[in-house]
């Protein structure tokens, strides 16, 4: 693990082996870290906060710094991504991208550092007032194992660039990015402590760092169940916290949509990361008039997709990341089934040759869905479509948001109008108008209802790692 600018072995003694999920073996051992090694990072953490030059420095070095850290990730990035589909089977041109992309985090956060304002107040009493926006101290961030390194960026690049030190917890299956990353932070230039990084499993190691009494906020990414339960820990201290939890995300066709379009949105939306998104459009909702036509079509586009190994280019859909969440899956379909929802494709293991052991579901689509079927209501986290059919957009709207998540939407309509109205109704924290599955760090991210607390990206992003303080100045 890496602490206090150190690469140490855990307390334990004990390795975690990581399973590639293309062929269901082992591939690297992480450490299985715990309330020591906890204990010894939110430390080496608060020591830099308070003694290190991180959060006394001007925030254009520090911004610098940060600059530094991301073309270190752009020149990086593709032996990045090939240890990311290793831990996650993600499609490796995908990932590619995605981590050719995540150093506009850091750009974009280092750029703000040196404009944080703060504002003088009009005062009725014979002083200055004025206020300023400090940082937090010690911020812990826990991830989750689909988009490792992504996740991991957009806690570290605003809470670094606020002048906060971190702790990070990737998920046990999905830590070795994170642990290599940290070779890339030694050669930025970070002081050593800012960022530190441990493994293992979350209520050995992950536990201790929320309930560390040096902790200050803790950022976390990961399911609802977890990320309430931890919320009721961070309250017992009045802890801050930044949850970015699950989702049972609606894509709404109504009749007058460019079909075709909103094909290739719902399938990217569904079955992109073999569902394991918690933006993934789990629930489709069809105008009934274009319902059978636009399944045809759905289910016709679906069979093209290419399933097999995440390394080969023309590979559309890769394996599930890891066997729990495989029986997760599959557990689902059977459940389905027995509610009484109509397979209408997929539901099974694929025939592939190249690939008998890995972790694979066929991208799999429920008609004859209603919303009271646990396929609709309960994240699957995974390639399974539930289809229900609408006839007025006041229902649609009733399905959508009778939920008690509130994640993301999409609409696909050629109705502006419409859109418009829909967007301002949908309880949700992104709402798509015939395109689906779009972030950028410019765009505020995050969650209605229980699927979270706070937001991601843009300049609200920066803001869940300071606090105000307000000044009075009299002579
Ligand atoms: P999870 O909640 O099981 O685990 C997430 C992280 O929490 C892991 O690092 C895990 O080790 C840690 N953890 C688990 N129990 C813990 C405990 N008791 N104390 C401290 N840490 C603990 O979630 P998962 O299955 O790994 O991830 C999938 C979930 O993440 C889905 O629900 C998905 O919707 C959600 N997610 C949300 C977003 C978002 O931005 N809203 C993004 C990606 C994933």
């Amino acid at each position: 693990m890496y602490i206090g600018g150190e690469w140490v072995p855990p307390a334990s003694g004990s390795y975690i082996e990581t399973v590639d999920p293309f062929t269901g073996k082992a591939w690297a051992l992480v450490p299985r870290g715990n309330a020591e090694d906890a204990d010894r990072a939110v430390r080496a953490a608060h020591r830099a906060f308070t003694e290190g030059p991180w959060r006394t420095m001007h925030p254009t070095e520090r911004g610098r710094v940060i600059q530094r850290f991301a073309t270190l990730i752009e020149e990086h990035a593709d032996e990045l991504a090939a240890i990311e589909v290793r831990d996650n089977g993600r499609l490796l041109e995908e990932m590619k991208h995605q981590i050719r992309y995540i150093p506009r985090w850091y750009h974009y956060y280092a750029g703000y550092a040196d404009k944080i304002e703060g504002t003088v107040h009009p005062c009725d009493k014979p002083a200055l007032s004025f206020s300023r926006h400090e940082p937090l101290g010690v911020c812990v961030g826990i991830v989750p194992w689909n988009a490792p390194l992504l996740l991991f960026s957009l806690k570290a690049a605003p809470a670094l660039a606020a002048g906060n030190t971190l702790v990070m917890k990737p998920a046990e299956v999905t830590s070795a990015t994170a642990l290599k990353l940290m070779e890339l932070v030694e050669k930025a230039g970070f002081p050593e402590g800012v960022i530190n990084v441990v493994t293992g499993y979350g209520p050995e190691v992950g536990e201790p760092l929320v309930t560390h009494p040096l902790t200050r906020h803790l950022g976390f990414t990961g399911s609802t169940k977890t990320g309430s339960y931890l919320y009721s820990l961070a309250a017992k201290d009045v802890k801050r916290v930044s949850l970015e939890l699950g989702g049972k995300s609606p894509n709404i066709v109504f009749a007058d949509a460019d079909l075709d379009n909103a094909v290739r949105g719902v399938v990217g939306g569904i079955f992109g990361a073999v569902g394991q998104t918690c933006i993934a459009g789990s629930r489709l909702l069809v105008h009934r008039s274009v319902h059978d036509r636009f399944l045809e079509k759905l289910a016709a586009f679906t069979k093209t997709a290419r399933v097999g190994d995440p390394r080969k280019v023309e590979t559309q859909i890769g394996p599930i990341a890891n066997k729990m969440q495989y029986d997760r899956v599959l557990g689902y379909i059977d459940i389905a089934r027995q509610e009484g929802a109509e397979l209408i494709l997929g539901g099974k293991r694929p025939d592939l040759e190249e690939c008998n052991d890995g972790f694979f579901i066929e991208p799999t689509i429920f008609a004859g869905v209603n919303n009271d079927m646990r396929i609709a209501r309960e994240e699957v986290f995974g390639p399974v479509l539930a289809a229900i059919p609408f006839d007025e957009p006041e229902e649609a709207l009733a399905i959508a948001n009778d939920s008690e998540f509130g994640l993301a939407a999409g609409v696909w309509t050629a109705d502006m109008r419409l859109a418009l109205k829909m967007s301002e109704q949908l309880e949700a924290g992104s709402v798509w108008v015939n395109t689906y599955r779009d972030i950028s760090y410019t765009t505020p991210f995050g969650g209605y209802k229980k699927s979270g607390i706070g937001r991601e990206n843009g300049v609200a992003g920066i803001y869940e790692y300071l606090q105000t303080k307000a000044v009075w100045l009299s002579t």
